[in-house]
């Protein structure tokens, strides 16, 4: 099982996609989950920044991953590419890791915390569980590497609110800690 995370803009949903390419090239099976909460591109289409896009099976709220498969009827997979993993329950992240014990490779891409530096639920599971974790990387505007997703509301950065709030390019930017700390002494 792995996990690449990375803050937004670091080509997680590109590099996933090029992923489920490459492996289908190689004559693996590949399905593309995610959870139902990332409404951002359609119900069913994964959709990156660069263009990529391809479908997706959408699991519920909450649901069993293995059995809205089983409902579906998918049963013709070996491999499981994971987008915006990060918004998985506890629960789903570990069915995921039940089923690499029946011989799935499971590959899940998503941020690592939130927009105050908090764990997310799925990906606190996958940093756990997971074999292996790696990190895409991606700037802040001064040019440190960007650990925080710093949440705007009218061109500041906000510090308040729900951990979970669909948005792009406009809502959230990849952040240093020095620069986001900054911006909260100023708040
Ligand atoms: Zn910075």
């Amino acid at each position: 099982m792995y996990f690449y995370y990375g803050v937004m803009g670091s080509s997680k949903t590109a590099t996933a996609l090029m992923k489920k390419f490459n492996f289908e090239e190689h004559g693996r099976k590949v399905i593309l989950l995610k959870p139902y909460i990332d409404v951002r591109s359609g119900k069913t289409i994964v959709k990156s920044r660069i263009g990529l896009a391809c479908e997706a099976i959408v699991i519920d709220k909450d649901a069993s991953i293995i059995d809205s498969l089983r409902q579906d009827k998918i049963y013709d997979f070996d491999t499981i590419i994971v987008d915006e993993a990060q918004f998985f329950n506890k629960h789903q992240i570990d069915e995921l890791r039940q089923l690499t014990n029946e011989g799935i490779m499971v590959m899940c891409y998503g941020l690592k915390t939130d927009y105050m530096c908090n764990l997310f639920e799925g990906s606190k599971r996958l940093l756990e569980v997971a074999d292996s974790i790696r990190e895409l990387q991606s700037p802040c505007q001064c040019g440190r590497k960007a650990i925080i997703n710093a949440r705007y509301k009218d061109g500041e950065i906000i510090y308040k609110g729900e951990q979970i709030e669909i948005g792009g390019n406009d809502k959230y930017k990849p952040m240093c800690y020095q620069c986001w700390v900054k911006g909260k002494n100023k708040a």
